[in-house]
């Protein structure tokens, strides 16, 4: 029976499971030999796995396979597809992921495919047209008309145009309303005239409904819209309308990079230096670097456009790398960019964490009809519960952390866990009635102002205030509506939108950012404060910006403000060369929970000892260092612990990755130890 067998070709498939390593099979019974060489890389295989049946995704016909005995294996059930549902180029891009973020292919290639498609459904189109993703159909005659273009703006899509039809790879750097998607605008719209897709990828917080309907307004076309919000079969129509070039624009979020396209022409990446392109668990791409594979795969230009760009990307500019396309300018008919100056607030009494100078300032923009804006990047009433008695403070019981205090409705929570309970009313160490709420957050800056503006509408816009269906959008209409008002909000206020009636921007806290635990602390502070300036201002009346700080001197700050962006940037790059930092070297980040205290140091321990021959064997220039506890050790009732692996090239940690994640694999023997590794992590903590 065995035997039979041995000669037959076998199928080489991608089957989801946490291993890292293919299956073989042998083709499903009575396929013939023409059948079988019509069977191409990426068509869907249903397979027998362990009891179940998967869908797994076919990588090669080969005729051996040395690593299983012919007596145990087993027959493929049913081919799915007639065609590759992954291109060739993007099943290469997908493979190329999964051995570079070390992740297991079948997994890898499963998550990125629609749940209909993994559960082995027909790749057919159905529905009617509001499962189009996305695409309320903007009435005929809503067009906009594109502006005559700044020569800054022109030299940059002669720059792209130049490169149609083949890869490069440009940096857009150009200040909070230059003019980048002008720029993106304009190149979609000639690839349309030639026929080609574009791809164009968003940071998860700006696919807005408005930056949906400003490219539709523009662009008279079909667009596939894929974010995290979509139905099952939106997902998948929006997909297979990409796929087959039925949709001119795929937009979306980082998973989009996966789509297939049947015509690309150009990738566009907005905002490339935001957090939200690194998937943070699971397969933990950076979609912002799989864009510029993929463009390469497909020979096609692609377009990171920043007014902040990320250090690594600015790097890669510098080394000539990436061509970099500045707009340094508004264009006339808009507004300049707002000054911005420092409030100190050393040794001054603020009330409830408002200097009076800047209620005062809040004030005269108020009484001249004007909208203010008030960064503070914390939700809740205050981070702080504390007993003024003994200086007992209210703690998560799962995690090394501080309950927040929530007045809407009382109650204490946990930010990393979201573990609820009531406030206390007597501290539980000393009985004392005489709880302190420490600090400020969104919650207690309305309250605040409130009790200071009781006239004026004050708009809290945070993660909690946004919470129900269409809540931000009712809240942006409200502020649309021009009148004199005080948006109180999060980073969702940083991005994506732009708020023509503010005229003042103020920032209640930078100083956190200045002395973060993650070494890009300084660098996202800069990013933050520049994304929130921008959405300030028009024409007619330009806007300021506040920032109130302790460390009113701090070079960062002061270089911020006197010599821009790029002159922080040139420092900062510094400070990472001398430190052997990103973009100076490559990280990657092995990371163990348990629930028990030592077992995740213990594991890390053994990994670090199996690294260590390995860079002995292999002559590897890898550093490590740790393992050490998390910043922050307990978090969800599991203790954490970190080993960071540090190379000054990519292809050496790669070397070292791919046997000791094999190793991890095969050696990690308590299931009570959870690992995962994490390649050019983005979050430290
Ligand atoms: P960014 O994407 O860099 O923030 P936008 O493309 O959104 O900038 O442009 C900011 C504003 O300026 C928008 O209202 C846009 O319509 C307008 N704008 C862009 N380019 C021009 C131009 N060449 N002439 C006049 N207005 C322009
Ligand atoms: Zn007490
Ligand atoms: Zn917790």
């Amino acid at each position: 029976m065995a035997d039979a067998h041995t000669d037959s070709p076998l199928l080489r498939m991608a089957v989801p499971s946490p291993l890292r390593r293919s299956f073989h099979y042998l083709p499903p019974a009575g396929t013939t030999p023409e059948e079988l060489s019509c069977y191409q890389p990426g068509i869907r295989v249903r397979v027998p796995f362990g009891r179940r049946e998967v869908t797994g995704i076919l990588l090669a016909v080969e005729h051996n396979a040395p690593d299983v005995e012919p007596s145990r294996l087993r027959e493929a059930l049913t081919v799915l597809d007639e065609e590759p549902l992954l291109p060739a180029h993007l099943l290469k891009l997908c493979l190329w992921a999964a051995d570079y973020y070390q992740h297991p292919v079948g997994e890898a290639l499963h998550s990125l495919l629609p749940v209909a498609l993994r559960q082995g459904r027909t790749a057919d189109y159905r529905g009617h047209h509001s499962d189009r993703a996305g695409s309320d159909p903007e009435p005929p005659g809503e067009t906009d008309t594109a502006p005559p273009l700044t020569d800054e703006q022109s030299d940059a899509i002669r720059a792209v145009t130049e490169a149609e039809d083949r890869f490069d790879t440009f940096l857009l750097d150009g200040i909070t309303g230059s003019g980048k998607t002008e720029v993106y605008l304009q190149l979609i719209n000639r690839m349309l005239e030639s026929g080609r897709q574009s791809m164009v990828l968003v940071p998860e917080i700006s696919l807005t409904p408005q930056t949906i309907r400003r490219f539709q307004r523009r662009l008279p076309c079909r667009m596939a819209v894929l974010h995290s919000g979509l139905t099952d079969r939106q997902r998948l129509n929006a997909w297979l309308l990409a796929a087959r070039g039925e949709a001119d624009i795929v937009i979306g979020t980082r998973s989009a990079v996966f789509t297939p396209m049947k015509s690309p022409g150009l990738i566009i990446v907005d905002e490339e230096h935001d957090g939200s392109f690194k998937q943070q668990d699971g397969f933990r791409y950076s979609a912002r670097d799989l864009a510029v594979l993929r463009a390469r795969e497909e020979g096609v230009p692609v377009l990171l456009g920043s007014a902040t760009p990320a250090l690594e990307t600015l790097r890669n500019a510098q080394l000539g790398r990436y061509r970099h396309l500045r707009l340094r300018q508004r264009p006339a008919a808009t507004t300049a960019s707002a000054p911005f100056r420092l409030l100190d607030t050393t040794g001054k009494a603020l009330q409830d964490g408002f200097a009076p100078e800047l209620l005062q300032m809040i004030r005269e923009h108020l009484q001249r009809g004007n909208q203010v804006l008030v960064f503070i990047n914390r939700r809740g009433f205050a981070p702080v519960l504390q007993c003024s008695d003994c200086g007992w403070v209210a703690e998560c019981s799962h995690c090394d952390a501080n309950l927040t205090l929530h007045r809407t409705p009382p109650h204490l929570r946990c930010h990393h866990c979201d573990r609820r309970r009531p406030p206390d009313r007597h501290c539980p160490d000393c009985q004392s009635g005489s709880l302190n709420a420490v600090g400020l957050g969104t919650e207690r800056s309305e309250a605040v102002l409130r009790a200071c503006f009781p006239d004026t509408r004050i708009l809290r816009v945070d993660r909690d205030s946004t919470r129900r269906k269409n809540a931000m959008q009712d809240l942006l209409e409200e502020i649309r509506q021009d009148q004199p008002c005080i948006l109180v909000g999060t980073q969702m206020l940083a991005k994506g939108h732009h708020f023509p009636a503010v005229t003042l921007v103020a920032v209640l806290d930078a100083d956190s950012g200045l002395f973060s635990a993650d070494f890009r602390g300084q660098e996202h502070l800069a990013q933050l404060l520049l994304q929130v300036a921008g959405r300030a201002g028009r024409a007619e009346r330009p806007g300021e910006v506040v920032v109130q700080t302790r460390h009113a001197g701090h070079e960062i700050l002061t270089t911020l403000i006197q010599d821009g962006y790029t002159a922080v940037t040139d420092r900062l790059l510094e400070d990472r060369r001398d430190a052997g930092m990103p973009p100076f070297s490559r990280l990657a980040l092995l990371r163990a929970e348990a629930s028990e205290p030592d077992a995740a140091l213990n594991h890390l321990t053994e990994a670090r000892e199996m690294a260590r021959q390995l860079i002995a064997e292999r002559r590897l220039p890898v550093t490590l260092n740790g393992p050490l506890p998390a910043p922050m050790e307990r978090r969800q009732g599991r203790y954490r612990a970190q080993l960071l692996l540090r190379s000054p090239d990519r292809g050496h940690l790669q070397r070292l990755l791919t046997p000791l994640c094999r190793h991890l694999e095969t050696t990690t023997q308590s299931r009570r130890v959870r690992w995962s590794v994490d390649v050019d992590p983005q979050d430290m903590l």
